[in-house]
């Protein structure tokens, strides 16, 4: 393939070729390779950086006012429901999602846009209360620069959560989207100037993380970044932006506790864990990675469960039997295989999965069964880190204050789940619990009106929310004089 004929980035309007090493983007269920996409240059990250800048200190977009700036992101949700079956395919050939959850999370990202569309035109500034003859008050500003970077599992989803609300706030936007799929964000841009966006507002470098993104990060003119991915580039970005003193926002890796207690609807708990795990293949930074279940009916929804895991069709992600696709990539296959052997080794028992299928017409792709791992400790190695993938680490509790403490026993704390009909203790769980976002009877339910983020390793700061729009703006107190 030749890199002519490659797909460009996007720098203040432009279509930009470049001459560093394309991406070469492969469809995990096949292994066909599916095109080739251009990367920025070095040169190219100053030029973005340049372009934002003056696209975000134009008097035409600061001063625009909140009805226009909304009617621009309103625009952009339409366009994205327009362009849905090619947003789906496109993440679909990259990331090897089943379709009907590509096209859950296109209609979830263009719902993004509307959100932060509505919230631009009504979230107030404040009167703050006098202490003088004076009025004093809370306005806020956008911090010019913003750069949001993003994961391959759910790249639709991510990036509107960073761009419409960013934009709303009155920056300019360079995004740097995941090696994987880089293709959703360069349609998200051409939609965006479609959409009336002015040229520079919105730009697109795919690249490499080692080259394009700490580029960026490290930037002078670079003056807030929005990342979504693993704890230890999120770490790497932090120490580079304390630097700098710029603040950061980190949404990051996940070893999330899905807890049974015995008096559950077992049946209703079984469906959400085996859900909360294997969807998506496992790649979500929310995935119930642990099931802790009480000691009395452990046995009794471990079947249950494994009935679930082997009743799951997997397939090829564009037939619609499928329920779950392959993993994003052969060497994160590799990486999943990798950990589950390990733990085998170690003593684990592997009730099911564990492997690839023997389905013959799956043996091209980078497929991993359904996997359920038991007989071992929240201590272990596989229930300690983050796979990101479709293997459940089962595990026993006794009572309430055993299954907290197993449960707070992580260096992360993104999500949780619980079972239960006992409320009085939902509510108790659910406040001990150190977790950004807790589910009870429910789990994977995520609102973008809702606060969302991690405790501990998990990350740092809120997205979503009318806070999701504050967090790209900086607070600015002004005095009003009255005299006297
Ligand atoms: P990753 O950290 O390898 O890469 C994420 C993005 O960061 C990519 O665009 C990559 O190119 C870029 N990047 C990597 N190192 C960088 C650096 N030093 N400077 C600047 N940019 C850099 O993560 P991944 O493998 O793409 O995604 C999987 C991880 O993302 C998992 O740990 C998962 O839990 C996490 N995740 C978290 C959330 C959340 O909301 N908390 C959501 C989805 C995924």
């Amino acid at each position: 393939m030749n890199a002519d004929t490659s797909k460009p980035l996007l720098i203040g309007g432009e279509w930009l070729r470049s001459s560093a090493p394309p991406l070469v983007s492969v469809n995990p269920a096949t292994g066909a390779t599916n095109y080739e996409v251009h990367t920025a240059t070095a040169e190219q990250v100053e030029q973005a950086v340049l372009s934002a800048t003056q696209a975000a200190a134009q008097a035409s977009w600061r001063g625009m006012q909140p009805p226009q700036r909304a009617a621009v992101l309103h625009r952009i949700g339409e366009l994205m429901l327009r362009d849905a079956e090619t947003f789906a395919e496109l993440q679909r050939i990259e990331n090897g999602k089943v379709h009907a959850e590509c096209m859950v999370q296109v209609r979830s990202a263009a719902a993004t846009f509307r959100y932060y569309a509505s919230v631009c035109e009504t979230l107030e500034s404040a009167l703050t209360p006098s202490r003088g003859n004076y009025l004093s008050m809370a306005v806020y500003e956008p911090y010019g620069v913003v750069v949001a970077i993003t994961p391959w599992n759910s790249p639709m989803t991510m990036e509107a959560q960073k761009v419409a609300p960013a934009l709303a706030a009155g920056n300019a936007v360079i995004l740097k989207p995941s090696e994987l799929t880089p293709s959703p964000a360069l349609l998200l841009g051409r939609i965006a100037l479609e959409a009336g966006l002015p040229p520079g507002l919105l730009n697109v470098l795919p690249g490499t993380g080692a080259a394009v993104g700490s580029a960026l990060v490290a930037h002078a003119g670079v003056k807030m970044v929005s990342f979504t991915g693993g704890t230890a580039s999120g770490r790497r970005i932090a120490v580079v932006a304390a630097q700098k003193l710029m603040p950061v926002a980190l949404e990051l890796g996940g070893k999330s506790p899905h807890i049974v207690f015995a008096d559950a609807d077992l049946d209703a708990a079984a469906d959400a864990v085996a859900g909360g795990i294997f969807e998506g293949s496992g790649q979500s930074c929310v995935a119930g990675s642990r099931l802790f279940v009480q000691r009395s009916v452990y046995e009794a929804f471990i079947e249950k469960l494994l009935a679930k895991a082997r009743g799951l069709k997997v397939g090829l992600p564009d037939r619609p039997e499928s329920k779950m696709g392959p993993i994003a990539s052969f060497a994160h296959r590799q990486h999943i295989a990798g950990m589950v052997d390990a733990a085998r080794a170690a003593g684990a028992e592997v009730l099911t999965g564990g492997g690839a299928p023997e389905d013959e017409a799956l043996s091209a792709g980078a497929f991993y069964l359904p996997t359920v791992v038991a007989g071992i400790s929240n201590r272990s190695d596989i229930a300690q880190n983050e796979i990101f993938g479709p293997v459940v680490c089962a595990m026993v509790f006794d009572d309430e204050d055993d299954l907290i403490a197993q449960a707070n026993d992580s260096v992360f704390g993104l999500a949780s789940g619980i079972w239960t009909r006992d409320f009085p203790r939902a509510w108790r769980v659910a406040r001990a619990l150190e977790a950004g976002t807790v589910w009870i009877n429910t789990y994977k339910q995520l609102s973008i009106a809702t606060p969302f983020g991690g405790f501990k390793d998990s990350g740092l700061g809120r997205e979503k929310g009318t806070g999701g729009m504050r967090l790209y703006q900086q607070a600015k107190g002004i005095y009003f004089g009255l005299g006297g």
